[in-house]
């Protein structure tokens, strides 16, 4: 039938250009991503002399002073171009990782700007536009959800369950012989749910061969011991797991972009081979390494976090919110019964200087999440949730 190919010429006349501007169908349905207010137009709007961030789940006390100092003194290296790949910072993670766990080597870790990066390029090389479909919860981290569709590939949704645990059977339900990634945050955001790794490790071995399960870990280190609830304890058991995690939250990095994952070695390399040679730029490169050297300044921000953790949920459901269990450096919760709607909340902790966020873009306009502070921030947050709730 080689002289009449009706679908092939529908494939193409589908995908043509019709001017110098034109663009992929995929990219017309996207919108910008929606940044919020920025911290001085808050400051402007309201009035403030100060405002307090605690939307991100970035590190409240920043970096860690190692990195820091090495910055101020050393930022005239910006000129330079880094090493291509990094490898000091691969070196650098793998022993750190290799302490623990002796069957990581250089060859399963992967470096990017930022987690971010890393699942762009796994969306890339593991799936062929209106073949392949991706597998994840609804709703779920924003670039599982940007990066497949961008791709041209479909991707299915599981909805969570009504207390936010994470349905693996709904999401097993969804996965075929064209499913060639699907992604589980653990724990979750924004609900701060973990998910138990054998649940994670009985999902990974029931998966079709041909599917690669990615367990996003951005906030592993806020769930408590590390062997007993990360996948990476059982990465060498499992060949068809990659493991995320980030430099943004518990390093206190998410401006410098680092992002590393833990890859079976064939993939790795592929991934390697496709990377922009110097994404990872040598002033974060640096900063990641020292960040790794400063266990104190991490345990402390892990303290930290588990106590603010603690007082907020108490505190809230003392006001009469519902709070999720959490096993990050944020919770989520929701207004009490009969006070103003998680809006209203929202608007007036902003106008008190103190920005949270609302989960309306997760498709949860009733809830809103709130990220660990300082002590003396997580003390001012709960006075004035008071003064809101009381009113
Ligand atoms: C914050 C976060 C990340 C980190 O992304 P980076 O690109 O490394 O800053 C990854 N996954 C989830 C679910 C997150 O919330």
């Amino acid at each position: 039938m080689f002289w009449f190919r009706p679908k092939l010429f529908e494939f193409k006349m589908g995908r043509s250009m019709k001017s110098a501007c034109d663009v992929r169908s995929e990219v017309k349905e996207f919108k910008s991503y929606e940044a919020g207010l920025s911290l001085e137009e808050i400051k402007e709007r309201f009035g403030l002399e100060k405002v307090v961030k605690m939307a991100s789940n970035e590190n409240p006390d920043g970096m860690s002073p190692l990195a820091l100092e090495w910055l101020k003194e050393n930022s005239a290296e910006g000129f330079r171009y880094p090493q291509a790949g990094n490898p000091r910072l691969i070196q650098a993670l793998t022993e750190y990782y290799q302490k623990q766990y002796p069957f990581i080597t250089a060859e399963n870790i992967f470096i990017g700007n930022g987690s971010d990066e890393i699942i762009d390029l796994l969306c890339r090389v593991r799936t062929v536009a209106g073949v392949h479909n991706v597998v994840a919860f609804n709703p779920c981290f924003g670039l599982y959800v940007t990066q497949s569709k961008f791709k041209g590939c479909e991707l299915r949704q599981a909805p969570l369950k009504d207390d936010f645990n994470l349905d693996l059977d709904a999401l097993f339900a969804l996965v075929d012989d064209k499913t060639s990634l699907v992604f589980i945050t653990s724990p979750d955001n924004p609900s701060g749910r973990l998910t138990s790794k054998e649940d994670l490790i009985a999902f990974a071995k029931k998966l079709p061969a041909s599917c690669l399960l990615v367990v996003d870990e951005a906030y592993i280190e806020f769930a408590g011991e590390e062997q007993d609830v990360s996948l990476l304890s059982e990465f060498n058991t499992l060949n068809n797991v990659a493991i995320m995690r980030t430099f943004s939250k518990v390093y206190g990095l998410a401006g410098m972009r680092v992002g590393y994952a833990f890859l079976p070695a064939k993939l790795a390399n592929y991934l390697w081979r496709v990377r922009l040679p110097f994404s990872i730029n040598i002033l974060a490169q640096e900063a990641a390494i020292l960040s790794l050297q400063d266990e104190e300044f991490k345990q402390k921000t892990i303290a930290q976090a588990l106590r603010g953790r603690e007082e907020i949920s108490k505190a809230l459901q003392e006001l009469g919110c519902v709070v999720y269990p959490s096993w990050s450096n944020f919770l989520m919760f929701k207004m009490p019964e009969g006070a103003c709607t998680a809006q209203e909340f929202n608007e007036k902790m902003l106008k008190s200087g103190y920005i949270i966020r609302s989960l309306k873009a997760y498709g949860l306009p009733d809830y809103l999440r709130v990220s660990i502070g300082t002590d003396a921030q997580n003390k001012e947050f709960l006075e004035i949730a008071k003064q809101i709730l009381a009113s």
